[in-house]
């Protein structure tokens, strides 16, 4: 009997074992809010990326049903072709008049609309500077284009301007950073990467799917709160987390939406996501108009939880924001808490290698609009717990 080829995968599935990083899928019953059922048990939710509570909304689970009534479920073909229905159309309006542009691009994920994106703005021959802790989504987008990468250490300014100072003779250039660093919670300095922009004649492109909804007077996120908008020329954002339903977005000049709709491949190239689904978002973007209490009071909440983590003496690293890692080194470590926070009734992921580096594995508390004081405490508590037994 010949090896069978597949053979391999076993053998790295078990080396993962061996290393605590093989990771395991988990099923949840019902809607998830700040609390889940997960694998038939009742917990605390911190795992989740719905920060404004909105994902099981009754207002947004209405908007589907009624957008569905009238649009069917299914897009049947690319935007492009006949795939963008009324509500993805309304929702690319609103999105613009939101964000202060003049134009927005659904598409179908955050992770598309980021990995297009770079790899429709540049190409060979031209260069894109990213900030080392940058999204899965954009590292793909730069390998995809095959320009020139160049990696700077996350929000070191200094490095990053040796580089570009480095790079004469490249026709286009692109700076692309995460605007709130999903494992960390810490913001990037987009002030200083405005100014290199400008400096040195360079594309700069965000991408703020955690601070869309969260962060800014109005919600716009991370650069509407550091005043910096309209020195951004390419903002990408996320239908998917505090908005509650499905897709990304691009928001920017006419003629660079136009570009993407002809150039960025997973727009050209994959289904339309339901329009139902942009009708969930439209309802997502009058709430967060009308409540503006859902964000001002996560994040006070946020500050709250980072400072009674670091009276007990963790370390939270640079988060100043909805999202608290508490780092504690070792992977195994990082089970063993996340673990016994499990006994305790609370899901909190422990975050490993690949997805964090080594050294620096950590339980990443995810913060949202259910979690009030009580929880917080609660939560304190259990990790004082946790520490001691
Ligand atoms: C989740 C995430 C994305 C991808 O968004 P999806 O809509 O979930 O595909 C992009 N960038 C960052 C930083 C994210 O955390």
């Amino acid at each position: 009997m010949p090896d069978n080829p597949l053979d391999w995968i076993d053998r790295e599935l078990a080396a993962l074992d061996e290393r605590g990083l093989r990771r395991r899928l988990a099923t949840r019953t019902g809607r998830q809010s700040s609390r889940l059922v997960l694998d038939g048990r009742k917990l605390v939710n911190f795992g989740s990326n719905d920060y404004l509570g909105l994902a099981a909304d009754p207002r947004l689970v209405g908007a589907v049903a009624e957008a569905m009534a009238e649009e069917g479920w299914g897009s049947g073909a690319s935007p492009l072709v006949t795939g963008r229905g009324t509500s993805h159309q309304l929702l690319e309006q609103r999105l613009a008049r939101f964000e202060g542009t003049e134009a927005a691009l659904v598409f179908s994920s955050g992770f598309a609309a980021n990995s297009g994106t770079v790899a429709a703005l540049v190409g060979p021959g031209d260069v894109v500077f990213a900030d080392r802790k940058n999204h899965a989504s954009l590292l793909d987008g730069c390998r995809l284009s095959r320009a020139d990468v160049r990696v700077y250490p996350h929000a070191d300014c200094r490095q990053l301007e040796r580089l570009l100072a480095k790079a004469a003779g490249y026709s286009r250039r692109l700076i692309v950073t995460d605007s709130l660093v999903s494992m960390d919670g810490d913001l990037a300095p987009l002030g200083e990467l405005a100014e290199l922009a400008e400096q040195y004649a360079c594309m700069l492109m965000i991408d703020e799917a955690h601070g869309t909804g969260v962060f800014g007077a109005t919600g716009r996120g991370v650069a509407e709160h550091l005043g910096v908008e309209n020195r951004v020329h390419v903002r990408v954002g996320t239908l998917s987390k505090a908005l509650g339903s499905i897709g990304g977005f691009v928001a920017g000049s006419r003629s660079l939406i136009e570009w993407l709709a002809n150039r960025a491949r997973p727009y050209v190239f994959s289904t339309a996501g339901p329009s139902a689904a942009s009708a969930a978002a439209l309802a997502a973007l009058d709430i967060i108009r009308n409540e503006p209490s859902r964000r001002e009071g996560l994040l006070k909440r946020a500050k709250t939880l980072r400072r009674g983590l670091a009276e007990q003496g963790w370390d939270v690293g640079r988060s100043a924001s909805q999202i608290v890692p508490v780092v504690v080194g070792d992977p195994d470590r990082a089970v063993e808490l996340s673990a016994e926070l499990r006994r305790q009734g609370f899901f909190v992921p422990a975050i490993r290698p690949p997805t964090v580096p080594n050294g620096r594995s950590c339980l990443r508390i995810s913060l949202t609009h259910g979690h009030d004081d009580r929880i917080i405490a609660e939560l304190l508590m259990a990790l004082s717990i946790a520490r001691n037994g």
